[in-house]
This record gives C-alpha cells, structure tokens and sequence, in this order.
C-alpha cells in the first residue's frame, strides 16, 4: 500500500486520497471512456481553480513583485529552432526494451526500482523492520522475480546505496554497465533487455499542409522568450538585469508515465528567464532581503559520497561559501522557497537538490532543484538553473540577430587587434556563391590565428584557410585579395551577452505535491477527508449554509452569496436537505477553508456565524463585520487567529 504521511501525522493509503480527489473531480484521466491515455489528465472545476489560483499567487510573487515582462509565445516551435538549441540531439531519456514481450522501461526508473527492491529483501533477509509499500509489493510479489528476501554482501548494499544517491548522474553507457553489472532484467518476466538508447521527448509534427515545415511541440516555454530578447530588451529601455516570464502549456513525450499528475505528457509551466550582466558577478541587488532565510540543502558532494542527508544554512551562507554559485541564483532560490510556502507546502517536506555534473545541462554553471517529498518519494518540482550565455548565444550565431546588451562605456576601451581587409570587388568574382560562406570563416577566425596568417601572407605571399564545405574545405587567398594588419580600435560601446537565470516551474506537480502536503482525515474518521489549503489557494472560499430548508433563509443566503461575490470572494450556496455537518464534510473534502450558517438568529438581527475549516471554531457577528473578515481573510491580510482575537467567538452550535 502506497501511503501518504499526512500533515497530522496520519498515515494513509494513497488510494484513498486519490480517489478523493478523482471523486471530487480534481481531476480525471482524459479519454476514460475510451480507455484512457497514460500521462494524459483533464482538470475538473475544483483542480481548474486550484491551479489558476496557484498561477494567480505565482504572477503577484514573481512577475509584479520583480516587475517581470510577460510573454505568451507559440506552442509550435519550427524544427530549425529547437535543431539549435540542441534539444533535437540532447532532449531525450534512456529506455530498454525486452525484446521478447516488446515492452520498454525507463531504464534509470527501472534500475531505481530493482535496486530497491532487492535492498527491502536484503532488509527482510536480516531480519531489519522494512517499510513496506504493500501495494507495489503485492504486484511484484505476484510478477516479480526481485521481490525474495536475499541477503546481500555488505559491499553490495553500500554499492546500491550509492548508485540510488545519484541515479540521476547517469547516461546511457553507465546505465548500461550497471544494467549489466547487477543482471536487472525485465522485473516481471525476468526476460533480458537490450541495451538502453536515447528516445526524443519531443512530439513531432509538421506545420502547414505542406509538410515541408517539421516541428515540434515545445518541450520548455524558454526558447520564445530567448527569442524575444532583442524586442524586451529594447520594450525595457535597454536596461539590464531584467527578467522575462511566461505560463503556458509543455509537451514532452514521457516514456512510461506511471505517477499520476506528477509525470505527465502534457503539462502547465511558469518560467523566468532572468538576464544578468556575467560581468557583474551576478550579484542581485535585493540579496539582502532573503540573505537570511534557512533552507534544506541537498549539495552534490553529499549525493556523490552517496548519501541523501540535507544540510540546514541560510542561503546567504550558501552563497558566501560557494555551495550555491551566485547572489542572483541564490535569490530565485529563496524567492522559490517563500512561493511554496505561500501555497501551502510543508517545510519539512521542502528540499533543494544541486545537480551533479552529468546531470546538469553542458552549458549550466549550477543548477538546484526544489523538490517535494510525496507518497512517489522526493520530486522535483522546480527547476532553478544558471543557464550562462548558451540560449542566447546559439540563436544569435545561427540567424546573426544581435542577442546582445550594448551599453556606452564610461571611458572608451583601446583594444589592439589584428584587422582583416578584403578587396570585395575580386573576392565577390572569385568566390561567386560561396562568397558569403568564406567571408564567414575568414570573420571567426581567431586573434592568434590571424597574427600567424599576417605572418605567412608575409613570406610567402598567399595563405591557406580552412573553409568547411566550400571546395576540397581549404581556400586559398593571396595577397591582392586579403591583408591583415594590427591595429588600434577604440571601443566606446560594450556587447556581451547577458546570462540567463532560470527558475521553471511545474504548476501540476506544485498542485498534487501540494494536495499530499495539505490532507488529512478528522480524527476517528479516515474516510473524512480535508484539504487544508491556505484560503488564497482553496478552489471556493466560502460554504454558506442555510441551518435549514425554511424559506426565511432563502434571501439571506442570496444576499450574502451576491455581496462576497462582488468582493471577489468565490462562495456556493449550499441549501441542500443533508445536515449542517454533512455539508460542511463535503466541503472538507474541496478545501472550502470558511462556512457561513444562515438561522433564526440571522433573520432577526442579520448576524451570522462563521466558521474556521480546520480548527472549526466559530465567530458570531453583523453581515458586514462577516463579509469584511472574509474578504481579509482571502486576500491574506488577516488569519484566523487574528479573526478569532477580535471577534466573539460562538459556541451555539458544534458544528465538525
Ligand atoms: P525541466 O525543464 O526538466 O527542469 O522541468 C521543469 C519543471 O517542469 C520540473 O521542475 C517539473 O515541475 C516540470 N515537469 C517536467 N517534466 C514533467 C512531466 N513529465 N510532468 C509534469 N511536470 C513536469
């Protein structure tokens, strides 16, 4: 049974929480009655409101916080685009398939999964207390040809232990060797697999009726926002650091989708792309501000001597020390870390783990993530990466747009440098087409290359230049169509090309971690089920209910439901016959956090009772002293403590 530690300290089957949700409708395998689509999910009205909600909080703590530029870019993304960023060779997992029943493996999931379970047999072999997930068990008690109770060389834990640590350090060939090494094979047939190979994540398509256009699905908002650079650089008045971000949908082809919303084939992200001078030390000038928030560190020495053990430190230390690379990325990571508290997140249950260097991106400079312990274990649930100049860079060289900052100089640079000159009226003859390409190679050629080429035109007259795919690839130019001379340039402007920062959020994965994070069962009663969101995130703020069907009730709840409606706080109206606690249970289960009672009392004076989801306690006061309350409460100005200070507290009825 797979198991959900809840916030009270309950543990419960996950079943019954996720088919809570699915009953509630949160949300809903697509196409169900066809069958359904691994990876596929539709969003019902009360997930719907979560993640907007979610998405709402995300805008006002980044974008208008950070004074951010909001894009929305095309999901359709041209092939040339993502050819350069390298996601076409680079975007892809390692997957095995037994060639005998055709079916195919993530091949670090599967190491992952057969490495634990042969050390919980180790553990049961000892004699040792084993955490048992008895549902995953009992399907590989039934298929499994791991699930025995093996006792294992002491050395061959400890080897186990650390490939787990850093499971995601590994390529291809090193899956391979390990695959190899401990013999994991297909777990239910115990068939043998071929080695892993890379599988693209991207969805292809093609863009019009041609099909002479291929492209793809965008994997990542981030590539329209690089190519905006130049216009938001120009919209912000040219002036750096600055950020962009975008919320859209992603599609990446997963390879075996099997943990509900958290891995999905089509999903909601949020990113910034924040563009930092690399010359300023990538220093942020509000560092100050969250210099002394603690965090929950995973650094990657720790996951490489093979252990998973967090270390508790500002993240003004962590930069200090060099753990976390720079102020700017540090910033986000706090930043990050207030978000998720904000949403609900239980900070024990927060983590941030730095990649290890296979892991990382070629061009990153450091790159953490903040993950989220739920029932699937530790997922990564934002992404925090210094991408350094790479982005920009490749798409400038491809198409020659200047991705760059351009800013005056205080005092003008003298730069000495060896100068080429080509007479254009004999190179555009002699070259014909090729003319642009040589011009080209000549332009890149380096500043020590280009003193060693002045000397040989020199003695010799004529030189020899590599040209890739112009003639046999070597040009030859003489002295009447090129010359090289050092000279003196003064520099008045400075180009460089900014770096990015990049947080990237996935709203999906915050939304379930955090529906794990925020559940729990009225005590006695397991099958009563609450979501404790924070009121900013609940679905519906407000549950107002009539004490009965009597019609007297019938106008006040009208009433109230059209006044918090125009404040802006969602309500329903719940008049039906069940009784109040019956109500209020249900309303438990969608994470309505306030109920307001209708009875004899209102219709005499207009007062009302209102009633806190999770401690249920009760104030009583007048229609507007409820209303203003609420709409504080909502908007986070106020909590229930500070309600419950100022307002009488009502013990009429015991409503739970
Ligand atoms: P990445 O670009 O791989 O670092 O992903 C950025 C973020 O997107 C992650 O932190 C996740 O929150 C989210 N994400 C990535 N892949 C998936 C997926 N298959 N399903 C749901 N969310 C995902």
């Amino acid at each position: 049974m797979a198991t959900v530690t809840t916030k009270t300290g309950q543990v419960v089957d996950r079943m019954v929480l996720d088919s809570m949700l699915r009953r509630r409708l949160f949300y809903t395998p697509s196409f169900e009655i066809y069958g359904g689509v691994s990876g596929l999910y539709d969003y019902g009205p009360p997930g719907c409101a979560v993640l907007n909600n979610i998405v709402d909080l995300w805008r006002k703590h980044f974008v208008l916080e950070e004074d951010m530029l909001e894009v929305d870019c095309t999901m359709l993304t041209p092939h040339e685009i993502l050819k350069t960023s390298g996601h076409v060779e680079k975007f892809a997992d390692w997957m095995c398939k037994d060639p005998k029943t055709g079916e195919i493996f993530r091949a670090d999931h599967l190491v992952e999964e057969v490495l634990e379970t042969r050390l919980k047999g180790d553990k049961e072999a000892r004699g040792q207390k084993v955490v048992v997930d008895e549902e995953k068990e009992a399907k590989k008690k039934k298929k499994s040809k791991e699930a025995k109770a093996v006792k294992l060389d002491d050395a061959v834990v400890k080897e186990y232990e650390e490939i787990l640590a850093q499971i995601d350090n590994y390529d291809g060939p090193a899956l391979e060797k390990i695959i190899t090494k401990f013999d994991i094979r297909n777990p239910a047939t115990d068939g043998n697999l071929l080695p892993p190979v890379a599988f693209n994540l991207m969805f292809q398509t093609s863009i019009g009726p041609s099909s002479n256009m291929p492209g793809y699905l965008r994997p990542e908002t981030a590539q329209g926002q690089f190519l905006n650079f130049q216009k938001l650089l120009e919209f912000n008045q040219q002036s750096m650091p600055f950020a962009s971000a975008s919320i859209g949908k992603s599609f990446r082809n997963e390879i075996s989708p099997r943990a509900g919303l958290l891995r999905v084939r089509e999903f909601l992200m949020a990113e910034i792309e924040h563009y930092v001078d690399p010359e300023s030390g990538k220093k942020h000038t509000r560092f100050e501000e969250i210099k002394d928030m603690e965090l929950s560190l995973l650094p990657r020495e720790v996951q490489l001597s093979g252990s998973t053990k967090t270390v508790s430190m500002t993240i003004g230390k962590a930069v200090e020390t060099g753990m976390v690379d720079n102020e700017t990325l540090g910033y986000f990571i706090a930043r990050i870390q207030a978000f998720l508290l904000r949403l609900g997140v239980n900070p024990k249950k927060l983590r941030f783990r730095q990649h290890m260097a296979n892991e990382m991106a070629h061009y990153a400079a450091d790159c953490w993530d903040a993950e989220l312990e739920t029932s699937y274990g530790w997922i990564e649930c934002v992404g925090c990466a210094d991408r350094s100049a790479y982005d920009l860079t490749v798409h400038k060289n491809k198409t020659g747009a200047p991705l760059v900052v351009r800013e005056p100089r205080a005092e003008p640079l003298k730069v000495e440098e060896w100068q080429i000159d080509l007479d254009k009226k004999k190179f555009g003859p002699r070259f014909k087409k090729d003319g642009k390409t040589v011009e080209a190679a000549i332009e890149a050629l380096s500043q020590d290359f280009r003193e060693k080429l002045a000397l040989d035109l020199e003695k010799q007259g004529k030189i020899e230049v590599d040209v890739a795919g112009v003639g046999s690839g070597k040009v030859e130019l003489d002295k009447d169509l090129i010359q090289i001379e050092k000279r003196t340039r003064v520099e008045n402007v400075r180009e460089y090309t900014p770096n990015v920062i990049e947080p990237s959020f996935g709203i999906g994965r915050i939304l379930y971690s955090l529906m794990e994070h925020v559940y729990w069962s009225r005590e006695g009663d397991e099958a009563r089920g609450v979501l404790s969101f924070p009121p900013v995130i609940a679905p519906t703020k407000v549950l107002i209910v009539p004490l009965s069907s009597n019609p007297a009730f019938r106008p006040l709840s009208q009433h109230l439901m059209m006044k918090l409606r125009r404040m802006g706080v969602s309500n329903r109206v719940d008049d039906s016959s069940a009784s109040i606690g019956k109500r209020y249970a249900r309303n438990d289960e969608l994470g309505t956090p306030f109920g307001i009672t209708v009875d004899f009392q209102s219709v005499k004076d207009n007062t009302f009772t209102l009633r806190d989801r999770d401690s249920t306690k009760q104030v009583r006061a007048s229609e507007d002293e409820i209303a203003q309350a609420l709409k504080s409460l909502v908007d986070g100005e106020e909590t229930w403590e500070d309600i419950r200070q100022r307002l009488p507290e009502f013990t009429g009825q015991e409503i739970d």
